[in-house]
């Protein structure tokens, strides 16, 4: 199922206690929302300009306001553990928990947070019954997707977040080997000029004479020229490198400049299944560029601190590439990821989440584990690099998720 978000934005009302900071979404009303609610006003008539020559929305508060520190609770609830995802040997990636997995001082894993850590003797409200999944609804099943008999055309699906780190590329890389796993013709499409996608499965991109940003800019360049196999049966890459930063200046001047890419793609579609685009960290014309070539929108989400910062402004643009570019356009689903179901923040801080998105917060979430840098490293998905690690199976689930709900085959 997909879910179009409201554009009934709400002023967010501000809170002034918990470990949860001022601009993380409050329910307005009573009831868990189907719509999210309150995160981030705007004020339409605002004459301001954003990339696209668009008049642009303020952006949401910024952190100027010091986070209010986290209140003990009196009534100590006992809280069910979830089952964490991550193991418990396992440390961070930049090493925010003990190499060994120990708690920290105050009986915590210090996740390196820029708000205040839970400090100690802070105990959760949130009663996660056993049943429940960790996004604290019950977790329903979703099963094998059974095969295709034939291929195509694809659902393409934006991997967006004008944030970095967040865990784009991580998923796009994940999810589409998963996919594959599952029998899908899965193209990944590398849109950031960074080219991580392209080093994550083994490709130098610097060394290439073709990427898209050819695709995009001369004129004949066939896509399926240039897409080439990786080492995972079903998955294709789409790669780029930073040339594409090039086009995105250049693209400013091209005669229907956001849909550059949908056209570019047109041709390779009906030879896959799926295909997940790579966005780069911002909102201008290449991500503009990736939402008008796509069906679906999945917005990965850091369970930290300033999680939800900006994703009123990306909603906003989203919004406005559905009334303007592509009608069809719809967002799939919010992913929390790094979860650390040790840490009463994470569990917080989903918990908000899915108060603000209901529904349309995937039931999977992503572990925060150590294996998915080891495999960027060793230029693989986590799938195969350390296929029976849960951070895989965490990608799987994803895929059948994604299947389950009817936004991919
Ligand atoms: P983005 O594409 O949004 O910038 P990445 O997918 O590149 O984010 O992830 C940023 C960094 O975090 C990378 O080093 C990646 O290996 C790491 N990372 C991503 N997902 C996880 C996770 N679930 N647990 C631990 N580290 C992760
Ligand atoms: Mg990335």
């Amino acid at each position: 199922m997909c879910h179009p978000v409201s554009s009934e934005f709400q002023p967010s009302t501000p809170s002034t206690t918990g470990s949860v900071p001022p601009d993380l979404p409050r329910p307005t009303g009573t009831g868990a929302p189907a719509q999210a609610p309150g995160w981030g006003g705007r004020d339409a008539t605002e004459p301001r300009q954003d990339a696209l020559g668009w008049p642009s929305a303020p952006q949401p508060q910024a952190a100027a306001e010091p986070v209010v520190e986290a209140e003990p609770v009196a009534e100590v609830e006992p809280v069910a553990e979830v089952e964490p995802l991550t193991e418990a040997e396992e440390s961070g990636p930049e090493g925010e928990a003990d190499a060994d997995g120990a708690p920290g001082p105050d009986g915590e894993l210090q996740l390196g947070l820029d708000g205040p850590p839970t400090g100690p003797g802070v105990q959760s409200q949130l009663a996660i019954a056993p049943e429940d999944g960790p996004t604290n609804r019950p977790l329903p099943s979703f099963p094998v997707p059974p095969p295709l008999s034939a291929h195509g055309p694809a659902r393409v699906i934006a991997m967006c977040n004008q944030k970095g780190g967040v865990g784009k590329t991580t998923t796009t890389i994940n999810l589409g080997a998963a996919l594959a796993e599952y029998g899908r013709r899965v193209l990944l499409v590398d849109f950031d000029p960074q080219g991580a996608l392209s080093v994550g499965l083994g490709i130098n991109p610097h060394e290439l004479d073709a990427t898209v940003y050819q695709v995009l800019m001369e004129r004949g360049t066939d896509v399926r020229s240039v897409i080439r196999d990786t080492a995972v049966p079903g998955l294709d890459l789409l790669p780029a490198n930073i040339d594409l930063s090039a086009a995105e200046v250049q693209l400013v001047g091209e005669v229907a400049r956001e849909s550059v890419l949908a056209r570019a793609l047109r041709p390779a579609l009906d030879d896959y299944d799926v295909v997940l685009i790579d966005c780069q960290p911002s909102l201008g014309l290449l991500t503009v560029n990736a939402l008008t070539a796509s069906h679906g929108v999945v917005i990965p989400l850091e369970c930290e601190f300033f999680a939800l910062r900006g994703v009123a402004l990306l909603v906003e643009t989203i919004e406005k590439v559905r009334e303007r570019l592509n009608p069809g356009l719809e967002v799939d689903g919010i992913l929390a990821t790094m979860y650390d179901g040790r840490t009463l923040h994470s569990r917080e801080v989903v918990s908000r989440v899915v108060e603000a998105f209901g529904d349309d917060v995937f039931h999977t979430v992503i572990g925060r584990t150590v294996k998915f840098p080891d495999a960027t490293v060793a230029a693989e998905p986590i799938t195969s690099y350390a296929s029976n690690h849960p951070g895989a199976e965490a990608y799987r689930q994803l895929a059948r998720e994604l299947v389950a709900r009817g936004d991919a085959a």
